[in-house]
C-alpha cells in the first residue's frame, strides 16, 4: 500500500514542476543544494522566551472576582462572603452591577431598543450574601426547603452575588420573572443577542439538570464578550458544560479564530475574535518572543489546547505547548539546525498522520514533507516535490474536501491552489485562485470567525491592513476589512 503510494508521488512530483516552472517562468535546477534540516532528538533550548499569563491564577474559574467564574449550586463563591469592590447603580435603576458589566448593560439595551423590541428593563442586581441569605430564607419559611432550593440560590451561591447577573424584563412590564418573558420580541432578541455584548442566559430551556435551576430567560450573566461568543461559536448552552467540555476555555489562546501576535517588543498578543468576524483588542499572553523568523498557531499534540510552533532566526524549531489553564509550557525542540532557511507552512498534510506536520523547502526548492508522528519532535522528511523556489506556503483545505491543499504564493503575487491528495502527494492540475496577493505580507488560516465552522484566510498587507476572505468549496465566499494598523504587528500563522 505505501509502496504503490510512493511511485503515486513520484509521478505526481514531476507534474508538479511542471506546473510550478511554467507559472514561475524561471528556470528550476542548478539551484543551491542544502542539506535537509536535522530532525532533533533531545531538547537543548537555545533561544527561550519567558511565558506570561495574564489570566489571574491556575484557575480563573474559582477566581470570584474573575468575569468567568463558575458559580452554581456545587460551586459557592470562595470566600461565600465576596463582595465585588466596583459595583455601580446600573442605567440609574437603582440596582447594582460591577463597573463593566453595567458598561455592556447599556449596549445591550440599546441594542434592543434599536430592533424594535419595545425595550428591555431593570429587575434585579447585585444582592450581597446577607441580602440573599433573607431571600432565602423567605423562600424556605413559605415552600420549605426542597422547593425553595429549586427557585433560589443559597447564600454564597448566587450568581447576584458576583455583581455580574441581572435580571431584565419588558419596559411594558409583561411577564416579569415569568418564562413567557422568552417568547416575548425582547426576550427572543436577547437569546439571540446577548453574546454580542458579554451576556448568556444563564439558565436556558431544558438544562435544568445542568444548571441546577428550571428556565430562567430573564437571568442575564456577563461573561464577556470573549468568552460569551466562543461559547456562542461553539455551541455551548451552559457555562458548565463549557468549562467541562471545552479544554481550551482558560487556555492563552482559545480559538482558531482568534489572531495571535509578537509585537516589535517581543510581546506576545492574543486578538480574540468578535461575535461580528472581527477582532477585539489585544490580550499580551507572553514575552521575550523576539528573534522569530516565523510562528503558527497549531494544536501539535491534539489535546485540545492551541500550541505555538516557533521558527526561529538561530535555526531551532520548537514547540511551545499551551496549558489548559492558561500560558505554555517551556520550548520542546522539534526541529534543529538550518530551519530559519526553510520556507514552511503548517497543517495535517496527510490523512494517516492524526497530527498536524511541517510542508517547506530550503533554498533549493525541493518540498520536503516532516510528519509529526509523536506530537514531539518531527520525524524524517518525505521528499513530494521540487521547482517550490521563491514561493510562500499556506497549508489549506481550498476544495473543502478535507484533504488540505496548500496555497503558494508567486513572487509576482498569483495565488495558486495545489491539490493535495490526502496521502502526502498532489492531485489533478494547480490552479490560480488569485493575483495581486503581493500586496499581502501574511496569509493566516482561520477557523470560525464568521460563524461555526467558517473557515477563511485571514491576510495582512505590507500596508498594515488586514482582510478576511472566507472559503468556500473551491471558491472564495466572503471578503471584508476586519483590520488596519497592524504594520508593526507579526502575526502568527
Ligand atoms: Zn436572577
Amino acid at each position: 500500500m505505501r509502496v504503490q503510494n510512493h511511485q503515486t508521488f513520484a509521478g505526481k512530483a514531476r507534474r508538479r514542476l511542471a506546473a510550478c516552472a511554467a507559472f514561475l517562468a524561471v528556470v528550476v535546477g542548478g539551484g543551491v543544494v542544502s542539506a535537509a534540516p536535522a530532525v532533533a532528538l533531545t531538547a537543548p533550548a537555545t533561544a527561550v522566551p519567558a511565558t506570561a499569563n495574564p489570566l489571574p491564577s491556575a484557575d480563573p474559574i474559582g477566581n470570584p472576582a474573575s468575569f468567568s467564574v463558575l458559580v452554581n449550586k456545587s460551586r459557592p463563591l470562595n470566600p461565600a462572603s465576596y463582595a465585588p469592590n466596583d459595583l455601580i447603580n446600573a442605567r440609574g435603576s437603582g440596582q447594582y452591577m460591577r463597573a463593566e458589566a453595567a458598561a455592556w448593560l447599556n449596549g445591550l439595551f440599546q441594542g434592543a431598543a434599536d430592533a424594535g423590541t419595545g425595550g428591555l428593563s431593570i429587575v434585579s442586581g447585585y444582592r450581597s450574601y446577607e441580602q440573599q441569605q433573607q431571600v432565602y430564607s423567605y423562600y424556605v419559611s413559605i415552600y420549605g426547603q426542597a422547593y425553595a432550593d429549586t427557585i433560589s440560590a443559597r447564600p454564597g451561591y448566587s450568581e447576584h452575588q458576583t455583581g455580574l447577573a441581572m435580571d431584565i424584563g419588558n419596559a411594558a412590564g409583561n411577564c416579569g420573572l415569568s418564562t413567557c418573558f422568552g417568547d416575548t420580541a425582547a426576550g427572543q432578541w436577547v437569546a439571540a443577542n446577548a453574546h454580542k455584548y458579554g451576556f448568556i442566559v444563564r439558565y436556558p430551556n431544558g438544562y435544568t439538570a445542568t444548571t441546577g435551576y428550571s428556565y430562567e430567560p430573564w437571568h442575564l450573566r456577563y461573561v464577556g464578550v470573549d468568552l460569551a461568543t466562543d461559547m456562542n461559536r461553539r455551541g455551548f448552552a451552559t457555562l458548565e458544560q463549557y468549562f467541562a467540555g471545552n479544554t481550551a476555555a482558560a487556555a492563552s489562546i482559545k480559538s482558531g479564530a482568534d489572531l495571535v501576535a509578537a509585537d516589535a517588543s517581543g510581546r506576545l498578543l492574543r486578538y480574540p475574535a468578535t461575535a461580528v468576524g472581527g477582532y477585539a483588542n489585544a490580550v499580551q499572553i507572553g514575552s521575550g518572543w523576539t528573534g522569530l523568523k516565523q510562528a503558527f498557531v497549531v494544536d501539535w499534540d491534539i489535546d485540545g489546547v492551541y500550541d505555538i510552533l516557533a521558527q526561529w532566526n538561530n535555526g531551532v524549531l520548537g514547540v511551545y505547548r499551551g496549558l489548559p489553564g492558561g500560558g505554555f509550557a517551556g520550548q520542546v525542540v522539534v526541529g534543529n539546525g538550518g530551519w530559519d532557511r526553510m520556507t514552511i507552512t503548517v497543517g495535517k498534510w496527510t490523512h494517516a498522520d492524526g497530527r498536524p506536520g511541517v510542508v517547506g523547502y530550503f533554498p533549493d526548492g525541493v518540498l520536503r514533507y516532516y510528519p509529526n508522528t509523536f506530537g514531539g519532535a518531527l520525524s524524517a522528511p518525505q521528499f513530494i516535490g521540487t521547482g517550490w523556489n521563491g514561493m510562500e506556503l499556506t497549508i489549506a483545505d481550498w476544495e473543502g474536501d478535507g484533504a488540505n491543499d496548500i496555497l503558494a504564493r508567486t513572487a509576482t503575487g498569483s495565488l495558486i491552489n495545489y491539490r493535495g491528495d490526502g496521502w502526502a502527494g498532489f492531485y489533478g492540475p494547480a490552479t490560480t485562485v488569485g493575483t495581486g496577493w503581493q500586496y499581502m505580507r501574511v496569509l493566516v488560516p482561520s477557523f470560525g470567525l464568521t460563524g461555526a465552522g467558517t473557515r477563511g484566510i485571514t491576510a495582512q498587507t505590507v500596508d498594515g491592513n488586514l482582510y478576511n476572505y472566507g472559503l468556500g468549496r473551491g471558491q472564495w465566499t466572503t471578503y471584508s476589512q476586519v483590520g488596519y494598523g497592524w504594520n508593526s504587528l507579526s502575526l502568527f500563522r
